[in-house]
């Protein structure tokens, strides 16, 4: 199957002489699976359209911001009628009071929340609370966790810079990362021994309470509950980073479907409607360090911009609708569970792994219950996989070690065609 994907080629090789790699951000860049990216034109639902007017069924979703697909008519009403009323004024809005309002009402732990402008910021943010309230330093976090680009936090970080095979980034002091603990997910003995270690200097435990970004994986039964008992005779704070999760694995995030509350929970992606935004909150003690009510510092010309809080209060408006996340779960299976079964009935080696509407398929026969788990991948197997969906109009993440969002408006027309193009594709992988 031959694509023309002239156009997109022509626009990387400028892109690559006026911005570093071609892309704004690296995973864009296909690294880690080969080839050149596509550039997209435009979205509509389920599909994207890129500039050579290929089109594809998409389940990258911008990394999880679209629940309700590409351009929905809602959100677009919703946006559209915020920027005739003018698009910031660095002053206070209505709408953000009430998005607040949403939050606290949705998120069972947070009882006040703050709205940033990313996910990045938000975990940052929720880091120095944390360091703050404590007046402590040593922060813990997990092998394949994802929590952005902020200095502390990329050790051994996963997503764009496990692929690019950098475990630390450039341009980060030691003295910036050596307080920062870095333990394997899903492993509770190990968290115990480091605490037991450094007992009282321990600000925080973060942990994306379903990780989504060494693919897939859920935590282990009793994982959570483990962390939330250590962090509470620790006096350390639990925070939860559901940039990904919240509003994804139930409209209250992955605290709301396994039961275990933090201390401080991250939030992104949905909560912004597509728009950038970023948010974090927790308990009322804590948050009311956070300036100006506090000493813990943190500011932001377009927090709470009334562009990306219309779009999400829309977008939550939305969710709050009976159904949505049955319909998820729903979807999410059929695509799950379809790509495993097809993968093993044309005898290919692969695992699946899945909470709601975010999977991946790992080309390994191993559970995937942690990073090391992950990359027993085969990821030249992946890189074949993405590349021939790619060719058949499917749109999946150009890495192993992402997830696979599903939208609302996928339709079982586009999963049924998605898992046909897939049985094709292992049966072909097979042959090579
Ligand atoms: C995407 C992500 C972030 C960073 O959010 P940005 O908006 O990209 O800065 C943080 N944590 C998790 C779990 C993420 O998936």
């Amino acid at each position: 199957m031959q694509l023309d994907f002239e156009r997109s080629q022509s626009l990387f090789n400028k892109a690559q002489t006026l911005i570093p790699g071609g892309v704004n951000s690296p995973v864009r860049a296909f690294k880690s699976v080969g080839g050149q990216p596509v550039f997209i034109n435009s979205g509509q639902g389920s599909r994207m359209f890129d500039v050579d007017g290929n089109s594809y069924v998409d389940y990258v979703c911008s990394w999880g911001p679209l629940i309700f697909g590409h351009a929905h008519p809602r959100i677009v009403a919703a946006i559209t009628s915020a920027a005739e009323k003018g698009m910031t004024f660095g002053a206070s809005t209505e709408a953000e009071v009430v998005l607040a309002e949403m939050i606290v009402q949705a998120v069972p732990s947070v009882d006040m929340v703050r709205l940033v402008s990313s996910g990045t910021e938000a975990v940052m943010s929720a880091i120095r609370l944390a360091r703050g309230y404590t007046r402590r330093d040593k922060i813990i976090k997990f092998e394949g966790g994802y929590h952005g680009h902020s200095d502390s936090l990329l050790s051994k970080a996963g997503s764009g810079v496990a692929t690019l095979g950098m475990p630390d980034s450039a341009g980060v002091p030691p003295n910036l990362t050596v307080d920062t603990i870095t333990i394997p997910y899903n492993n509770i003995e190990a968290v115990r021994a480091a605490v037991a270690l450094h007992s009282k200097s321990i600000a925080c435990i973060i942990l994306e309470p379903v990780a989504g970004n060494m693919g897939v994986v859920p935590p282990k039964a009793g994982f959570l509950e483990g962390l939330r008992e250590i962090c509470s005779e620790n006096e350390i704070v639990l925070i939860f980073d559901e940039v990904i999760t919240g509003f994804r694995v139930a409209y209250g995030g992955a605290q709301e479907r396994f039961g275990v509350l933090p201390d401080l929970t991250t939030m992104g992606k949905i909560i912004g409607g597509g728009l950038p935004m970023g948010a974090y909150g927790g308990r009322r003690e804590i948050m009311e360090f956070v300036a100006p009510s506090g000493p813990v510092y943190q500011a932001g010309t377009l927090s709470g911009n009334p562009l990306a809080v219309a779009a999400g209060i829309e977008t939550l408006r939305m969710l709050k609708e009976p159904g949505v996340y049955d319909e998820l779960e729903e979807k999410g299976a059929a695509l799950a569970d379809g790509l495993a079964e097809a993968a093993r009935s044309a005898g290919a080696t692969a695992h699946g792994n899945r909470v709601s509407s975010m999977s991946t398929l790992f080309f390994t026969a191993e559970e995937v219950f942690n990073y090391s788990s992950a990359k027993t991948s085969d990821t030249a197997q992946y890189a074949y996989f993405f590349h021939r969906m790619l060719e058949r109009g499917f749109y999946f993440a150009p890495s192993q070690f992402e997830a696979a969002f599903v939208s609302t408006t996928h339709s079982a027309a586009d999963i049924e065609a998605t898992l046909s193009a897939a049985r094709d594709v292992f049966e072909t992988m097979k042959k090579s």
